[in-house]
């Protein structure tokens, strides 16, 4: 790590120098402090960075000559951080979630009902009502709802997905929808639930794509696309890691983004197929300057909260019951044998101790032998057994990409799936970064979670519920420090995406990506985090204003 800091230095000293026979820049940052973030400490160096085309081409200490430039932005003593980068996120769905009934944070499904009922009345003329964000676990009744009431509220679909969006709850319009056979009530990979012979509405994982609604329009994903681009850039992000999508809606994307209507770059994983894999392998990996595609995105179980993880013991509170295996072995070790062979990424959601061995054992098999690092992900490695750790990192180079507030969200129930036991073997963030060579990339999973990047910090460090008075926090010896939480989601997350010499870090050569807040992010107490955000975003040499900085916005 030392050497690194070293080159980056280096770099910034041979720029300096280089920097008085190339007087002319396209943009000048001047009286900033820019931060250089690694595991162990940040350091910050006062100073003006030049960019040329996009990209940062030299750095000047305070108080040395500058070079005259096209635009000049005085920062006034502001913090200048790498841009933030969502390692794991799912950018179509969080706008999905933005321009859909919200219905994050309710007490109850009563208080679901109210939000769904309010929603029709304002928006009477939509053909299907979507909705996103209920958890049964924050209410006082725990269990599942049924559909009743919901079918009162409208003779149209509508379709509510669980806050994981691995369940949902439909009503009765909607299910006439449902592909099953007559008096069929199982599915492998998951579960229709029903009472006394009727469906209650609740579909589990792979029951949910039974449910064929007619597509989103495109003029609707459009719309989707526009308000998430806009939300993650105002939170402070420059980059984003799409955990899943359809190639028609990458295609979408990258048209929208050549069109200049799109600017938050992107590394879009390709949601898995054996057509998807056709059409991609065929084709090549796509790089633009604002998206990749490299990687493909599989599911080995469901999550947590739905009982959907898949656990090597049976659940605590279900006996019996170990959880819904989404995909075969058999089918998932020719699909790594065939990624392997063409140089793929492979990234799988891998939520239970079960899933994560399995995963790791297809993985091994797969890449051992191979000359190169294919830099393979393992997404949540939310329940991995002690013995199975080690085998993230090491020769392989395995990645956790970890999401830190799934940590702070589940800790209330997550003992009472696990027991008391197990729960020690989740949530181990630090023992997965040591076990991985400090190689652990942050996301959010939003519209799962918040967007905003500073909940992940808070999360990671502080182990908490926002605003909570927890004095203990949950099992700290596997909290990170503000240096690794802050390295997870710039340096890190670039190198799960193979962007680390152009992304992460602010040094010459890499893009103009930064965020900036007004004071250095540890002057705040862990509590201040969450409530803390930037006052601009730069992409690429290009300067967004977070405009709602003063009203400390709440967005999704
Ligand atoms: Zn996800």
């Amino acid at each position: 790590m030392r050497q690194e800091i070293h080159a980056i230095y280096s770099l910034l000293l041979i720029s300096l120098t280089a920097c008085v026979s190339e007087p002319n820049a396209d943009t000048l940052l001047i009286n900033g402090q820019f931060a250089q973030v690694n595991d162990s400490n940040i350091t910050y160096q006062q100073g003006s960075v030049a960019i040329v085309d996009g990209k940062i081409s030299a750095f000047y200490p305070q108080g040395s000559g500058l070079p005259v430039a096209k635009e000049r932005h005085d920062l006034d003593g502001s913090i200048v951080y790498p841009g933030f980068v969502d390692a794991h996120a799912h950018y179509l769905g969080f706008g999905m979630a933005l321009t859909s009934i919200n219905l994050l944070e309710t007490t109850s499904w009563e208080s679901c009902l109210q939000r769904v009922a309010d929603y029709i009345k304002a928006h009477p003329d939509q053909d299907i009502y979507r909705g996103r964000g209920w958890d049964q676990n924050d209410w006082v009744n725990t269990a599942f709802p049924d559909n009743e009431a919901l079918n009162a509220l409208s003779d149209k679909a509508i379709v509510l997905n669980r806050i994981d969006g691995h369940a949902l709850i439909a009503n009765q319009a909607a299910l006439t929808h449902l592909k099953l056979a007559d008096g069929e009530m199982t599915i492998e990979g998951g579960e229709i639930l029903h009472h006394n012979g009727q469906l209650t509405g609740v579909l589990i994982d792979n029951a949910m794509d039974l449910l064929q609604l007619p597509a989103m329009s495109r003029s609707d994903k459009i719309d989707a696309l526009l308000a998430a681009d806009k939300a993650c850039i105002a939170s402070g992000l420059t980059g984003l890691h799409d955990a899943g999508l359809p190639t028609q809606d990458i295609l979408l994307i990258d048209s929208l983004q050549r069109e200049g209507l799109l600017h938050l770059p992107l590394q879009c994983m390709v949601s898995e197929s054996p057509a998807a894999m056709d059409y991609w392998l065929e084709r090549g990996k796509l790089f633009t300057e604002r998206m990749t595609v490299r990687n493909f995105k599989f599911y080995s179980d469901g999550a947590l909260g739905s009982r959907g993880a898949l656990l090597r013991e049976s659940y605590t509170d279900r006996h019996d019951h170990h959880g819904s295996q989404i995909r075969s072995v058999s089918y998932l070790q020719q699909a790594a044998n065939r990624l392997a062979s063409n140089g793929w990424q492979m990234s799988t959601h891998a939520i239970g101790d079960s899933a994560n061995h399995m995963m790791l054992n297809i993985y091994e098999q797969a890449l051992t032998g191979l000359d190169s690092n294919l830099r393979w992900r393992i997404e949540h490695a939310q329940v991995v057994s002690p013995a199975d750790r080690h085998r993230f990192g090491g020769k392989l180079g395995i990645i956790p990409s970890i999401q830190p507030t799934h940590a702070t969200s589940d800790m209330a129930w997550a003992g009472e799936r696990l027991g008391k036991d197990r729960i020690h073997h989740a949530y181990a963030y630090k023992q997965l970064k040591d076990a991985a060579g400090g190689h652990l990339p942050i996301g959010t999973d939003c519209p799962v979670e918040r967007i905003n990047p500073l909940h992940s910090l808070y999360a990671a460090i502080h182990r908490r519920a926002i605003d909570s008075t927890d004095s203990k926090g949950f099992q700290m010896d596997n909290a990170l420090t503000l240096p690794q939480a802050l390295n997870g989601m710039t340096h890190e997350a670039a190198y799960a995406g193979f962007d680390e010499k152009t992304v992460g870090q602010i040094a010459v050569g890499h893009w103009a990506n930064f965020t900036i807040f007004e004071v250095k992010l540890h002057t705040y107490k862990p509590a201040e985090l969450p409530h803390v955000s930037p006052i601009a975003t730069w992409i690429h040499g290009t300067m967004y204003k977070n405009t709602h900085h003063d009203t400390a916005q709440e967005t999704l």
